[in-house]
């Protein structure tokens, strides 16, 4: 069978057409819920209907939806499957079929559909769902060593401290069954296992008091990475060697005269950071986000600044004025089949927004670098030569120069760094702008933020409430 990354989506929606399903269109990466700032589950474009605000259009759905999750940025090219934007594929049911259903349906598409041999996939279960366990074990008849029960952490969903919640079951697919079962096997251990699909049940509206009220409808969403499922069934070590991926580190290879293979880990990671991150920023700009220093402009800024940076490591020089994120991005374009129809008649706008910020990037940080030269000069006529956390924070803040860098490169001249009095700036910062603009949270996980320093935003919060929903890791 076709596993390309287009059968495979197409596949994932035909058998969920197949089973009563509509088939509807990925919703915006800026979504209609003007407390969420940026798309990061298939479910967010169904939150009304699932919170009964609104009356469903279908018994149930199914879509591919481009997500994009600022929360794993750092993860992108350090782990094999997180990237930015990716497609997430989902089946739901408002009310319609529930526990059962998604359960078998998920086994069948995973294991008849897409062929996973079945002893290679493991599932989780919240610890207390006795029901989901039965029907794994004796519907579906997955044996018991190979269905962990895992805590609220990681499989449980709430939607808020009140609200509609449930417990969830996930999918992983074992690259090393040889490694035998046993209660040490551990699901999160990512050199054996991958996570692929996510199983919500929807059953539970919980109260103020914090009981745990059965929900009148019950609803399930689900979520299924596309990357991820093609990393599986293209049998490659990562998801950036899809075919939904790699044509665009190709790219980027050509235009730094590279072969993959030759390419060091440090150049590796550069290259799936730019790939990565273009797709991302072709995406925002098609879905109208520019580049600006608040709120999703300023996500899209530090996307664009990181795939530059990067571009220079690799030696990249691109076309007369020294742009080369263009030229990845048409690649990406070309590339774009199902997930964003608009974006091939949007391409000359999308392009030339790319490059006026690149370019208007490359002015800042060859003044940056005129600075931190002088700044290091001046340095290195005391004693012990060090750069203030001062210049070192307005090299970050405002030229875009990461901290690292700025102490690699000082190093290098033999002047140390005041880090202490770096982070002692970055958290007068932090201060400042949480006291006038309450507290900004793009993502629902903690960890790095990508949108950690912005210094002014118009959000206003976070509403953790549709964030949450699939985004228990
Ligand atoms: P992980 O634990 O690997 O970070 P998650 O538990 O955060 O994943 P969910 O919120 O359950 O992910 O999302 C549903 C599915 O979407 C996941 O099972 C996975 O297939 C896919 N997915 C989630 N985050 C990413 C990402 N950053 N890049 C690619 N696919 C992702
Ligand atoms: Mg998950
Ligand atoms: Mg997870
Ligand atoms: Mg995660």
């Amino acid at each position: 069978k076709d596993v390309s990354g287009d059968s495979i989506r197409r596949r994932f929606l035909e058998f969920y057409a197949s089973r009563g399903h509509k088939v509807l269109p990925s919703a915006s990466l800026v979504p209609e819920d003007p407390t969420v700032l940026l798309t990061i589950a298939g479910m967010l474009q169904f939150k009304p209907v699932f919170l009964g605000k609104v009356p469903r259009q279908v018994p149930c759905a199914t879509t591919s939806q481009r997500c994009i999750r600022t929360n794993d940025l750092e993860n992108v090219g350090r782990t094999a499957r997180h990237h930015t934007f990716f497609e997430m594929l989902g089946n739901f049911s408002f009310g319609d079929y529930f526990k059962k259903e998604a359960i078998r349906w998920a086994w069948e598409l995973s294991t008849v559909e897409f062929g996973l041999p079945a002893n290679r996939v493991w599932v989780s279960i919240y610890e207390d769902d006795d029901e989901a366990f039965e029907i794994w074990k004796n519907e579906v008849g997955v044996p018991v060593e190979r269905i962990k029960r895992m805590g609220e952490a990681d499989n449980f969903w709430t939607s808020g401290p009140t609200g509609p919640c449930g417990p969830c079951s996930e999918l992983y697919y074992d690259f090393y069954p040889e490694r035998g079962c046993g209660d040490e096997v551990d699901l999160g251990d990512d050199s054996r296992f991958i996570e692929f699909y996510n199983l919500v049940f929807m059953q539970y509206n919980k109260t103020k008091e914090g009981l745990l009220e059965p929900l009148k409808q019950k609803n399930i969403d689900t979520g299924l990475g596309l990357e991820r499922i093609a990393q599986i069934l293209q049998k490659v070590p990562n998801n950036y060697e899809t075919d939904l991926v790699y044509p665009i580190i190709a790219k980027v290879l050509e235009l730094a005269n590279i072969s993959y293979d030759s390419a060091d880990d440090k150049a590796k990671m550069s290259l799936k950071v730019i790939a990565d991150h273009m797709r991302a920023v072709v995406y925002l700009i098609s879905d109208g986000v520019l580049p600006s220093n608040i709120g999703r402009g300023y996500v899209l800024r530090r996307l664009i600044r990181r795939a530059v940076r990067k571009g220079k490591s690799l030696g990249i020089h691109g076309d007369g004025k020294g742009a080369f994120l263009p030229i990845v991005a048409e690649k990406v374009i070309e590339m774009s089949t199902y997930i964003d129809s608009d974006v091939k008649t949007k391409a000359p706008r999308i392009l030339e927004e790319i490059r006026q910020e690149e370019l208007r990037f490359k002015k800042t940080l060859e003044r940056g670098e005129k600075l931190l030269d002088r700044k290091l000069k001046e340095a290195l006529s005391a004693d012990k030569p060090c750069l203030s956390g001062k210049d070192a924070f307005i090299l970050s803040d405002t030229y875009g120069f990461p901290v690292e860098i700025t102490a690699e490169v000082a190093e290098e001249r033999g002047v140390s760094i005041d880090m202490d009095g770096f982070e002692a700036e970055m958290e007068n910062q932090r201060r400042q702008s949480q006291a006038a603009h309450n507290v900004v949270k793009l993502s629902v996980e903690d960890g790095d933020d990508i949108t950690k320093d912005i210094a002014d935003t118009e959000f206003l919060g976070y509403d953790s409430l549709s964030a949450r929903a699939v985004v228990k890791s």
